[in-house]
Parts: C-alpha cells; structure tokens; sequence
C-alpha cells in the first residue's frame, strides 16, 4: 500500500462543489457562444458540462428505494455528457457527426447497468463496461483533436490532448485498481481512487470548460481578423489581406522563386455606374471577382485593393504564363454578360503585368503592374501591358 499523500477529502462535498462549478461554467459557455452567430458546437458543450454537473448532483441522491434509479440516473447522464462533448467538437470542426460512437458511448453503461447492476449484479464488470465507454470516449477525443479547424486554435488542441491523454492514464489506473486489476503495490488505501479520481475528473472537466471559452474566444478572434481583411462587397481580400496572403504565399516558396503581378482595373466603369446604376454597378464587381477567382486557381491570392481595381499575385509564375494568364483573363471578362433591366452589360478590363524576384517588394511589383496598366489604357483599353523590366528578365 502507497501512503495517501493527499489530505482525506470528503468527495460527497467535493461532488457537489463540482456539479455547482460545472453547471456554472454551462452557462458560461451558453453566454459566450450567444455572441456567436454560428454557436458550431457551442450548445453540445453547455449540454455536457450541464450533464456531467447533473450527474454528479445524482451521485449525491441517497434515497435507498430509488437507489437503482439514481444510479442508472448518474451512469446516463454521464454517458450523454460525454457524447455531447464530442459532437460539440464534431460541429466546432464542422466534420460529420458519428452517430455510431455516440451510440456506443450512450448505450454501453446503459447495458452495463442492465446487466451488471440489475440482471446479474457483479460491480466489477459493470464498473469494467462503463470504464470502457469512458475510454471509447477519450479515444474518440484524440481523433477529433488530432487537427484543428483553424491554425489559430491548433495550440489549444494541443493543450486539450495532453489533458484528455493524462485523464485517460488516471482513469485507467483508478478503474483498473478498483477492479483489482493493477498490483496491490500500485493501489492506494481503499477510498482514494474515489478521492484522486474525483480530483483529476474535474480538473479534466475544468480542462475541457476553460479549452470550450478559449476555442470560442478564437473562433471570434478568427473572424474578426477575417473580416478586417476582406472585402465585403466581392468576399475577396482587400489590400491588408493581400499584403498577409503575399507574404503568407511568398515564405512558402524557395528565395530565387518568380512570381507575378497582375494589376487588373475595369474599363469606363464610371459609365456603367451613370448608365445602369450603382447596384448594377456592384454585380459587374461580383462577377469580375468570380472570374477571377475561377481562373486564378488556388495558388493565386487575389484582391480587390480599389473601387474598380484588383491585384493578382502569381506565386511561382515566369513571364509567359502570367502573360498567357492575363490575356486569357482579358478575354474572359469580354465575354461577360451581365443582365439588367436597361440592357446587358459586357464589361471590359485592362491589365498590367510585372515580375516579382525573390528581393522585391510587393509594392514595387505592383507599382510597375501599375505603370504597364496605365499603359495599356492609354493604348485603348481592354488589353494587357506588360511591365518592360519583365519583358527583358
Ligand atoms: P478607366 O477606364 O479609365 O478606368 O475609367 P473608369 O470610369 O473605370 O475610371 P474612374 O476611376 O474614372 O472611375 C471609377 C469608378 O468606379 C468611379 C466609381 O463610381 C466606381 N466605383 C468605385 N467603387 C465602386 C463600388 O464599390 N461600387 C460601384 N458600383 N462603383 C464603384
Ligand atoms: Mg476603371
Ligand atoms: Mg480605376
């Protein structure tokens, strides 16, 4: 027998303090999720921290008639808390819901108690089955914290692994020791597996509670920083998103690498405003934006930096395919057709096109896409122009 290291801790009053903390910090989750519009996976967590506070609430119920019930009550209430956490995880990542797991997790201490409490009671192989669904639940955990939705929230993932990994090992060697499984020299006096498991199970819940707020706080953290670089009207980046996404997309690649620089801006689009109006206007920039986008590809960071201009970086692009780029999406554009009730609109566009070596600038490239689309609109318009220092490299 190992010495108790801890003081006794009566985990009847700890329960209780436990279920108040947790049904608490539900309705945290509940008031900071209520801020987010898209509340993905917000309600399944309140629901589970709620659950598991209502579960212990039934562990402290001693009322002999109805103690079947209470417990059955305790183990369900359990097994769906932990299934709540799961989908709240599932919805959070926006990944498919596993009805079958969450089954499993649900229906196991149910049969265990079916079985083991009432059929045929036997304590170790109800509390042997009820411990599994615990572990099916924790490995389900992992795999849904092996990737975070975003980058952003890849360090809280982390946290939140390591946690559920320790409560996995706790729960093991407190379960296993209950059952008498491990060795006598690895248990403790009877009573306190109760007491560390008690423990360890709420800071695992805490865990979780304060993991759910800091995951909410960067989802909104994430689309505030979104938002700001975005633009509203097209949903492409504006000028600090391109400078990110530039930046983003140009360490990826080797030092010596060319990119290029599309400098695209609409023709006589003043007219298409004084002539069809401004709402229409705005479609035409929602359909350039499209087409640019569609014809860009992935690689591409696209951006409107102006009412009627936008700005393509080509990421690993020599010459001849930025000015095959262009003019195929000069040729795109013409074709357009934007249907209004004064009469179609065909839009034209004029581009601009440089080279951006490994030491420049983005500004500097963008300044000479610039010259070049200055060019090709004072050559008359709907064409492209490429920048001369690009032309000779
Ligand atoms: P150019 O061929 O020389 O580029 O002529 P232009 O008329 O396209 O150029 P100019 O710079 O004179 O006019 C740009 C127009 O773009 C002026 C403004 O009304 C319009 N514009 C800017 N932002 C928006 C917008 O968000 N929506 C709409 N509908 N129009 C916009
Ligand atoms: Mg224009
Ligand atoms: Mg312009």
């Amino acid at each position: 027998m190992i010495d108790p290291v801890f003081p006794a801790i009566d985990t009847a009053t700890l329960a209780l303090a436990r279920a108040i903390i947790q049904l608490t910090l539900a309705g945290l989750v509940i008031w900071t999720g209520s801020r987010d519009e898209q509340r993905a996976g917000t309600r399944w967590w309140a629901a589970g921290l709620a659950l598991h506070g209502i579960s212990l609430l039934f562990y402290l119920v001693r009322y002999a008639p109805l103690d079947s019930l209470i417990t059955a009550a305790n183990h369900l209430t359990l097994g769906l808390s932990s299934a709540c956490f799961l989908i709240g995880f599932w919805r959070f990542g926006h990944r498919p819901v596993q009805h079958a797991l969450v089954v499993l997790i649900v229906a196991i201490p149910a049969i265990s108690l079916l079985v083991w409490e009432w059929w045929m009671p036997i304590a170790r192989w109800r509390i042997l089955l009820t411990a599994s669904s615990q572990l099916i639940f924790l490995a389900a955990l992992q795999a849904v914290l092996a990737s975070a939705p975003r980058r952003e929230m890849a360090g809280i993932y982390r946290v939140l692994r390591v946690c559920s990994i320790a409560y996995a090992l706790l729960l093991f060697w407190a379960y296993g020791s209950l059952v008498e499984l491990l060795p006598t020299a690895a248990r403790v006096p009877p009573g306190y597996h109760g007491v560390l498991f008690s423990v360890g199970s709420m800071l695992f819940l805490l865990a979780l509670a304060v993991g759910f707020l800091a995951l909410q706080y960067a989802q909104l953290a994430c689309r505030h920083a979104d938002q700001a670089r975005t633009d509203w009207l097209t949903g492409l980046l504006n000028r600090r998103g391109l400078a990110q996404g530039a930046e983003e997309t140009r360490a990826r690649l080797p030092d010596d690498a060319t990119s290029a620089v599309l400098a695209l801006d609409i023709d006589r689009f003043k007219a298409v405003n004084d002539r069809y109006g401004h709402a229409a206007g705005d479609r035409v920039l929602r359909v350039i934006a499209w087409e640019l986008t569609r014809s860009a590809g992935p690689d591409a960071v696209v951006a409107r930096v102006g009412g009627e201009e936008f700005q393509v970086l080509m990421p690993d692009t020599d010459i001849d395919r930025a000015t095959r780029f262009a003019e195929a999406l000069r040729e795109g554009c013409s074709r357009l057709e934007i249907s209004t009730h004064s009469g179609a609109i065909r839009p034209t566009v004029s581009i601009g096109v440089s080279l951006l070596t490994g030491h420049q600038t983005l500004d500097d490239a963008a300044r000479r896409a610039d010259a070049a689309l200055y060019r090709a609109k004072d050559a008359g318009r709907d064409r492209v122009e490429i920048d001369p220092a690009a032309g000779s490299a």
